[in-house]
């Protein structure tokens, strides 16, 4: 999608974690090791922004207290306590004030559109993509269904990912023209 976005033109900020894929060019990396590091990053980012990707597969949890030193081993079986990270998208989704086009993904294993669909909701985003996540991993091919926060729902045909990413800009540019006007006016009322 980053690849897409510029190839359409646009200014693209690529908030990305440890990935093993070369970033695309002309974009502006900024590269994160923590679900916190990319918290600060996005919200660093994200009013400067006319529309908001949020696609990265955040870890949901984190441990919830990391050792300064090396923790030994012993015979006894050993739990890790894992706190909550805090929800990007929610955290954005929850602004009132915001003035960009918010997306945000769903990888789901079953009810996709209902599960999309809450989560549409639940994060108070603007579209959401969801996938199934037993398609779309480890494959260069993927099938989306894109729900609206109008109701509206578009299915999008198995296809290579990189025709799907400039498929996704040209739907995420329209819907926020219609969303926006020239001064970044929101035009329908979010609830
Ligand atoms: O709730 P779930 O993790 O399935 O939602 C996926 C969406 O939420 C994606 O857009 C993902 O980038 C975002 N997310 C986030 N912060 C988290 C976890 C997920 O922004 N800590």
């Amino acid at each position: 999608m980053a690849e897409a976005a510029v190839d359409a033109g646009h200014e693209v900020v690529l908030i990305s974690g440890p990935v093993h894929l070369e970033p695309p060019r002309n974009v502006e990396l900024v590269s994160v090791s923590t679900s916190d590091e990319m918290f600060d990053a996005v919200h660093r980012h994200a009013d400067d922004s006319e529309v908001c990707v949020l696609c990265a597969a955040v870890a949901d949890y984190k441990p919830a207290e990391v050792s300064p030193v090396k923790i030994r081993k012993r015979a006894e079986e050993m739990s890790l306590k894992l706190s909550p990270t805090c929800d990007i998208l929610e955290s954005l989704g929850c602004r009132r004030d915001r003035k960009f086009l918010l997306v945000g993904f769903a990888a789901e294993t079953d009810h996709i559109e209902e599960n999309a669909a809450k989560k549409l909701r639940q994060k108070n985003c603007d579209i959401i993509v969801a996938n199934d996540a037993r398609v779309a991993m480890e494959s260069d091919e993927n099938e989306l269904l894109v729900l609206f926060r109008d109701g509206e729902i578009k299915k999008l045909s198995p296809a290579p990912k990189k025709n799907l990413g400039r498929e996704l800009v040209k739907i995420f540019l329209k819907f926020s023209t219609k969303t926006f006007d020239k001064k970044n006016v929101m035009i329908t009322e979010r609830t």
